[in-house]
């Protein structure tokens, strides 16, 4: 069987062996990188990485729909192809299952040695920068009841006075529809990066252009599984989910474009999404990253003091209570629609997640202050309390202040 392995005519035994050292060689890399934050930092994420990812993405964003959905197709295909074909080779007198199983694997780890080679060297090295709180030395320290409260408060104040600026009252009548053009919205987004790029100091390159966000195809099918996008590296391109309610559309496009752009961890890309919404011109962007920022904030002081909560929720005016609530029902549909199995997997992790949190919680023998409930919300709450009034440029501009884009 060995012989007859290795007797390799056509030389596919040869490209097999290439594709699996250059997994094992960026396996080898990404500890070695993972061991050095700081050269990840100044090499990889600072020029190779948005050099790959701007120039992939706008090379795939010449094609108007989602190059990602496609290969995912194409690759589920060649693998069905690659057992079916293996199964029918089963009935060649020569043709051994041992014999089948080796050329099988060898297949195998050569796709996937090839796949993790391009999925780190275009994007996955990032995670492996310093974390975003490192990046921008601020320090890390406790958020109190009291702030929350404030900030919650804020917030709130802050949605409201989106909501008024982007439909001319405190009440629609109806949900905020979508944009009629999610061109412009995306161009008011990358507005928001480039103002966010001077705010933050990241390495310029993260900031130069890029390709466009794409609508998925398959967005009916991420909301049965509760998602809102998914960046695709091999192609650099940003989906996402087209049937997200209106008001989450700025920030879900802004996250994936985030991640685009070298914010590979969830929460920085979350925070990111927060930050250049909050600063585009758009009022829809504003109106989405005020209420992001608010169910944070609000949802880890429920947890904390509920009658504050209930008491800060009462200031929502009318129209964004209508759109809070629309979009619980959005996402509260997926976890309906599954099987009985998937519900309970979905219960048993929601459960699992609260008593980590808990157990968390009282292992860090917390009184009165709260640590962050999620990684987010620590860093909006970080960047809410180091620029003030200015957070919401919006508002400074109703308060007869200056405004700050
Ligand atoms: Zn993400």
């Amino acid at each position: 069987m060995g012989i007859d392995v290795l007797a390799d005519p056509k030389g596919q035994l040869k490209r097999r062996l290439v594709g699996i050292s250059l997994g094992v060689a960026t396996v080898g890399t990404a500890w070695l990188l993972s061991q050095n934050p700081d050269a990840t930092e100044s090499v990889y994420a600072a020029k190779i990485a948005p050099w790959i990812a701007s120039n992939l993405s706008k090379l795939s964003g010449r094609i108007p729909f989602s190059i990602g959905e496609v290969l995912i197709g194409l690759f589920v295909l060649r693998q069905v192809v690659g057992v079916f074909r293996g199964c029918l080779s089963l009935r060649k007198p020569d043709h051994g299952l041992l014999k089948l199983l080796g050329k099988g694997s060898l297949r195998f780890l050569s796709d996937a040695g090839v796949l993790i080679t391009m999925f780190y060297l275009f994007w996955g090295f990032n995670y492996f920068r310093p974390p975003i709180l490192e990046r921008l030395a601020w320090e890390e320290s406790d958020i109190t009841v009291a702030e929350l409260s404030i900030l919650g408060k804020d917030a709130v104040a802050a949605t409201n006075l989106a909501y008024v600026k982007l439909h001319g009252s405190p009440d629609l009548g109806i949900s905020t529809p979508d944009p009629d053009n999610t061109l412009f919205l995306e161009e008011a987004i990358d507005e928001g990066f480039r103002r966010a790029s001077t705010l933050l100091g990241e390495p310029r390159g993260v900031f130069r252009e890029f390709g466009r966000a794409k609508p998925l195809f398959v967005s009916s099918a991420l909301h049965y599984l509760g998602l809102s996008g998914f960046y695709f590296p091999w192609t650099g391109e940003a989906g996402y989910n087209r049937t997200v309610p209106a008001v989450d559309l700025p920030q879900v496009m802004a996250h994936e474009k985030a991640h685009q752009r070298g914010f590979a961890r969830e929460n920085e890309a979350n925070f990111m999404g927060f930050v250049v919404c909050v600063k585009s011109p758009d009022p829809l962007a504003q109106y989405s990253a005020a209420l992001f920022a608010q169910q944070q904030i609000l949802s880890a002081l429920a947890q904390e003091d509920v009658q504050q909560y209930i008491e800060i929720v009462a200031d929502r005016c009318p129209g964004v209570t209508r759109d809070i609530e629309d979009r619980r029902k959005y996402w509260k549909a997926f976890e309906n629609k599954g099987s009985k199995v998937a519900r309970s997997v979905n219960m048993a992790a929601r459960t699992a997640a609260v008593r980590v949190n808990d157990a968390y919680l009282k292992s860090q023998k917390v009184e009165g202050g709260v640590r962050s409930y999620t990684k987010s919300l620590y860093l909006i709450v970080a960047y809410l309390t180091r620029n003030g009034p200015a957070s919401y440029p919006w508002l400074l501009g109703a308060n007869g202040l200056p405004g700050s884009p």
